[in-house]
């Protein structure tokens, strides 16, 4: 039986591995299919404090070296279910049915589609979720970023270095996120914002050709080759769901100063749970939280 079971292992998980592994706890990370999270989605982080730039996979490896060198057992399975009404706590995989005294949730979260019809269609064909997977197709290419927060900063920053001419469809009057990023994408002449825009649809015949906007009650149409999603993202709290207490939006609900869930043993952390701000560094501090917490349990279990 383990101590502790981390699900995730992205910034929060890994965090957590080594925080619960150093505080002497037999712990056994599940990575799932995408050990790293989303961080590999990203190829240059800025603002993680240590790493002044580092490649997401680059930052992701440092600490899960580390994690395993203090003694956290890393296995890539996916978590299916989890009985949170035992004791041990069952979490189940493919292969194997784990016990454990506590247990970790940082499962993260997953972008956000638009859900319009057209959408569907043309997924894989000029539209995509992911710059760094798939920008490379689009080098000297029109695209649009479609929305107006962090994530569409993030992937405009990184088109931009390969596009011809990002345009940016933003359904707001500003974009919000990193200030020093906003102005630096103000500041590239291939970069245009239109704001105040909705996206209708998207138009085309084997591949996406053109958006459809709506923009002050008029609707307009956009050539370009290739769109690119990036309106945010959903906690990744199905495992949970019905187990645990979740906010209107599907976050994990945790007490601030101790990460802990509305289940004695069990903690979350990360973008799986309340947090204003979805960012690394603050995933690996709820991590950091979680395995501390998750340790004080186990002296104390209330
Ligand atoms: C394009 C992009 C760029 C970004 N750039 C930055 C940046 O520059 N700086 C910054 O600070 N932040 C950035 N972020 C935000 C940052 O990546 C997230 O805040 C952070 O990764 C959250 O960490 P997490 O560990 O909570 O979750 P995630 O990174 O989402 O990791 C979750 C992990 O859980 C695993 N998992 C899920 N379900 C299961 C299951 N059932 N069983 C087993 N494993 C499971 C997943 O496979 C994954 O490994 C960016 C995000 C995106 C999308």
């Amino acid at each position: 039986m383990q101590d502790v079971i981390i699900i995730g292992a992205g910034p929060a998980g890994l965090t957590a591995g080594l925080y619960a592994a150093r505080a002497g706890l037999n712990t056994l990370i599940l990575s799932g299919a995408e050990l790293g999270g989303q961080l590999l989605l990203t190829e240059k982080i800025e603002n993680f404090p240590g790493f002044p730039t580092a490649s997401g996979l680059d930052l992701i490896e440092t600490i899960r070296t580390q994690a395993e060198s203090a003694g956290a057992k890393l296995v890539r399975e996916q978590a299916i279910s989890v009985d949170l009404s035992l004791r041990p706590f069952h979490v189940q995989t493919e292969s194997s049915l784990y016990e454990t005294q506590t247990l970790i949730l940082a499962t993260g979260a997953k972008a956000r589609w638009l859900n319009i019809a057209s959408e569907e269609k043309f997924k894989g064909r000029g539209v995509s979720i992911c710059a760094t997977c798939d920008g490379f197709f689009y080098r000297g290419k029109r695209v649009a970023v479609i929305g107006g927060g962090s994530s569409a900063v993030y992937e405009a920053l990184l088109l931009m270095q390969l596009a011809k001419e990002v345009i940016i469809i933003c359904r707001e009057d500003h974009l919000s996120g990193d200030e020093t990023l906003i102005k630096r994408l103000q500041e590239t002449p291939s970069v245009q914002v239109i704001h105040n825009a909705e996206v209708m649809e998207f138009l085309g015949d084997k591949k996406v050709e053109a958006l459809k906007i709506l923009k002050e009650g008029q609707e307009s149409e956009i050539a370009l080759d290739g769109a690119f999603v990036a309106i945010g993202s959903d906690p990744d709290s199905g495992l949970v769901r019905g187990q645990l207490k979740l906010d209107e939006w599907g976050r994990i609900e945790t007490d601030k100063l101790t990460g802990a869930t509305s289940v004695a043993g069990v903690f979350a952390a990360g973008d799986v749970q309340q947090s204003g701000t979805r960012q690394a560094i603050l995933a690996a501090a709820s991590g950091c939280l979680a395995a501390l917490s998750a340790k004080e349990f186990l002296l104390n279990p209330k």
